[in-house]
């Protein structure tokens, strides 16, 4: 009988890839991925260490489990990702009920160390790589709506932002192998996915050195940079959504821009983390740029794509940030326009450069003040910029059904704006298309009704993995509302 594992992920998307990546490592060692902890022989909580209260969240989980190990005797326990990086042994020392502790660049290794746990002994491995990229393996994907995905492109990081606990639980950054990525990138599309995000801590800093050529003198190694494996992607996947996150301001290149201009697969979409408005806190947090490059590069976008839609993260009350610094981050969001933004307090972390040479001098209420007013703030622009959508036609692509009704189904536009549309509708023109009738729109001899002779309009059900046209109606601050005029084939089709 299989073995039954339970992955539980935490935090940032590379946690979820990474989850994907464990379920292929250990579904070869016989384990089933099952989806409620209550059903596993094994519980894995893949962690997040980047503010004090994800770790509180995951410490509070991990008590719960001793509830689960009480009914079932056999059950094991395990700690992967960050906490387990940053804690160590630590980890087994202050909770009895974790039998593994795994760090994110050691997940090759959790068969052996599940065969130690077999044995009754507990098992810990945190060490970090300089090479590990899990190039080769293919991921298990968990929780997929199968049409969209992740693929990690990168790991680690080299910068060393005074506030960040990343480099010390993900170790030094190192780049995947160009061609494994646009190898998963194609089997994504043979399996019928429509969208990838590539993920990186710092995307523009990949970097990919292929292996010098064989030949007797050994010609120069080719280098892969961000802009060219976007290109490569978008290139050998024609059909497919592109995505990336995260960009750095202070390496974020004008070619990128300028492949993401290029290729209409590429969606205009940026998330380029801010921090802070105040140049001076930005040199104290290390980000390497001040706030006249950052809107610098924001005017780069711009130039090279008007109409794309522009993210970030902002901190709130880092050490020693004054109302001057606060007003400036304030203004900032006012001057950009950005349609959404990540927003949270400081919390110092354990051995980061803040926590060593800064003090966390902003109280508590100080702090929470400023995030209240950054996220007010953040609200009207994105309502702004919702706003400014209504009228216009969008291609969206379906990803599920909406959380508030069943008669409605949910996608993104390009910007990575949710927009919400009628899941059954007789307004899409399927009955004159040709494509319809002649049954050549993905699935739709399954799901449209045929046109009768009069020329009635059919009822269409949207499905995920659907591209559809969509006039823009209405717009709230968190999602958009619109109309299907078809789907892009059918409108492609008729035109
Ligand atoms: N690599 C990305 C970058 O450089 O922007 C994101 C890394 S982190 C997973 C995501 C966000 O968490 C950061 O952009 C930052 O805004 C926030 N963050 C990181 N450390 C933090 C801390 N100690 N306290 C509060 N927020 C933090
Ligand atoms: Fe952390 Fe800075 Fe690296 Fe992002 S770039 S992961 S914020 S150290």
């Amino acid at each position: 009988m299989s073995k039954k594992v339970y992955i539980e992920s935490y935090g940032c998307q590379m946690n979820v890839s990474d989850s994907e990546v464990v379920a292929s490592i250990l579904a070869q060692d016989g384990y089933t991925a099952v989806h409620s902890a209550e059903e596993a022989d094994l519980v894995l909580l893949n962690t997040c260490s980047i503010r004090e209260k994800a770790e509180y969240t995951v410490m509070q989980r991990i008590n719960e489990m001793n509830n689960l190990k009480a009914a079932n005797q056999d059950l094991k326990v395990g700690v992967l990702g960050c906490m387990a990086e940053r804690m160590k042994e630590n980890l087994l020392v202050e909770k009895k009920v974790v039998d593994l502790v795994v760090g994110p660049d050691a997940y090759r290794s959790l068969p052996q160390l599940l065969e130690e746990v077999g044995s009754g002994q507990r098992a810990v491995n945190v060490l970090l790589s300089r090479e590990e990229t899990y190039g080769e393996i293919v991921p298990v994907r968990l929780n997929s709506n199968g049409v969209t995905a992740f693929v990690t492109i990168m790991r680690g990081c080299d910068n060393m932002c005074a506030f960040c606990v990343v480099p010390f639980t993900r170790g030094r950054e190192r780049s995947r192998d160009a061609h494994s990525i646009v190898n998963e990138c194609k089997q994504l599309v043979s399996e019928g996915y429509k969208e990838v995000t590539l993920l990186g801590q710092n995307v523009d800093s990949y970097k990919w050195k292929s292996p010098p050529d064989a030949k007797p003198n050994g010609s120069a190694a080719a280098i892969t940079d961000f802009a060219d494996l976007l290109d490569m992607v978008a290139t050998a996947c024609p059909g497919l959504r592109i995505r990336y996150s995260t960009s750095h301001p202070k390496d974020m290149t004008d070619k990128v821009l300028e492949v993401m201009a290029r290729h209409d697969n590429i969606c205009k979409y940026i998330h380029l983390p801010v921090q802070s408005g105040s140049s001076e806190v930005l040199r104290r947090m290390n980000r390497g740029y001040d706030r006249d490059w950052y809107l610098g590069r924001i005017a780069a976008i711009r130039r090279h794509m008007p109409d794309c839609a522009i993210s970030t993260d902002i901190i709130s009350g880092f050490c020693g940030e004054t109302e001057e610094d606060h007003r400036q981050t304030l203004e900032l969001m006012e001057q950009v326009g950005y349609d959404m933004a990540y927003m949270f307090k400081y919390s110092e972390r354990p051995k980061t450069l803040a926590a060593r040479k800064q003090a966390d001098d902003v109280p508590e209420e100080v702090k929470g003040r400023r995030l209240a007013e950054i996220i007010e703030a953040q609200k009207l622009s994105s309502a702004k910029r919702m706003a400014s959508y209504v009228g216009q036609v969008h291609d969206v692509l379906i990803e599920g059904v909406s959380k508030r009704s069943d008669e409605h189904m949910y996608g993104r536009n390009t910007q990575n704006s949710v927009v919400i549309v009628p899941r059954y509708g007789s307004q899409l023109p399927v009955a004159g298309s040709q494509a319809a009738m002649q049954g050549e729109g993905p699935d739709e001899g399954s799901r449209t009704a045929p046109a009768t002779n009069n020329q009635q309009p059919a009822t269409t059900e949207l499905c995920p993995g659907d591209m559809v046209r969509v006039r823009i109606t209405s717009a709230t601050a968190g999602s958009l509302q619109g109309e299907p005029l078809g789907t892009v084939h059918e409108t492609v089709a008729q035109a």
